[in-house]
């Protein structure tokens, strides 16, 4: 294929999750033109998900009225540990993979360049990249929602390649999807929200959340929780506000080793909690990191939404399929 040039084209972002795949083709300018979605269905195995993520992404690009010759590359966004330069995904525990060629089966199913990134790096490289225009030299992203995932972009390139998610923030905190204790996806993702809801709720307490969706409040959704935070939902907003503390924790501690100018909080529950999670995520930097540590960092609250993942799998492959020796070093 062409390198190095500025023609337009088009690229495909995919976001492999563990309950649902999504690919989403995009213009040069990442203007969305057409998406697919299909449930992931882990338990059948790497092989057959990876069948299914490339009729994903055959399925965009129909949508979006183009041959498949006519994209020029994918990005593909996972929840787990990937070694950027093989595109093998070392260890995804929400989907059971470890040492997975990700990226070889999915070029040798779509006969297209295929390149592969953790979602948290993913969703953070959007956020610098698209969301702030490349501005941000050194940017950390946390962002929330079925799973918490954390970017480390450093100079436009993503430097953490997935560890952020199972930091461990706390100790006797309930067991996490990878066989440890108390990582950040265990408590400040909606299964841990909704689990301490439940809980607050069969010692008696009273939640909307039980009049939206019945008994099981497992089945709540994005837009459930939205409703009850809004309503003034006292346990939901307890709830809440413990997976903010959660999120300000790490924070306070990657910002002490990191120190980036910007940190981003994204994801469903940024959306659900707006500037109410960053206020609060302030307040922990603010009691955790003294004065010349790292607490003067400007805050955001991303509008990209869920979309933050699949947008940045496609900025990836943008790069990367036009790969000019200076974009990949990030001078
Ligand atoms: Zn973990």
């Amino acid at each position: 294929m062409a390198h190095g040039d500025d023609q337009p084209g088009y690229w495909i972002g995919v976001e492999l999750g563990v309950g649902r795949i999504r690919a989403t083709v995009y213009s040069a300018a990442f203007g969305a033109r057409g998406t697919a979605k299909h449930s992931t269905k882990a338990q059948r195995g790497a092989e057959a998900v990876m069948a299914r993520a490339a009729r994903c992404v055959r399925d965009a690009a129909d949508e979006a009225d183009l041959p498949l010759g006519s994209i020029r590359g994918v990005g593909v966004a996972v929840p787990g540990t990937v070694e950027a330069d093989t595109g093998r995904v070392t260890s995804a525990p929400g989907l059971g993979w470890r040492l997975t060629s990700l990226k070889e089966a999915l070029e040798g199913l779509l006969g297209l360049p295929v390149f592969v990134e953790n979602e948290g790096a993913a969703a953070a490289l959007a956020a610098q990249a698209v969301e702030f225009d490349s501005k941000p030299r050194r940017l950390l992203g946390l962002f929330a929602g079925a799973s918490v995932s954390g970017g480390w972009i450093e100079d436009g390139q993503p430097r953490d390649r997935g560890e952020i998610a199972h930091m461990m923030v706390a100790s006797d905190g309930p067991h996490c999807c990878c066989g440890a204790v108390g990582c950040l996806d265990a408590v400040a993702g909606f299964p841990a929200i909704l689990a301490q809801v439940a809980a607050a709720a069969r010692d008696g307490g009273r939640t909307m959340l039980t009049d939206l969706v019945g008994a099981n409040l497992k089945d709540a959704r994005k837009g459930d929780l939205r409703k009850a935070f809004r309503a003034g939902d006292r346990l939901v907003i307890s709830a809440l506000e413990d997976a903010a503390g959660f999120l300000g924790l790490a924070a306070a501690r990657l910002i002490a080793k990191l120190r980036p100018d910007l940190l981003v909080l994204g994801g469903a529950l940024a959306e659900v909690m707006g500037e109410r999670l960053k206020a609060i995520v302030e307040q922990v930097l603010k009691n955790r990191l003294p004065a010349g540590t790292g607490g003067e960092v400007t805050l955001a609250v991303s509008a990209l939404g869920d979309d933050a993942a699949v947008i940045g799998a496609a900025v990836l492959a943008a790069r990367q399929g036009t790969a000019k020796p200076a974009l990949l070093t990030g001078s």
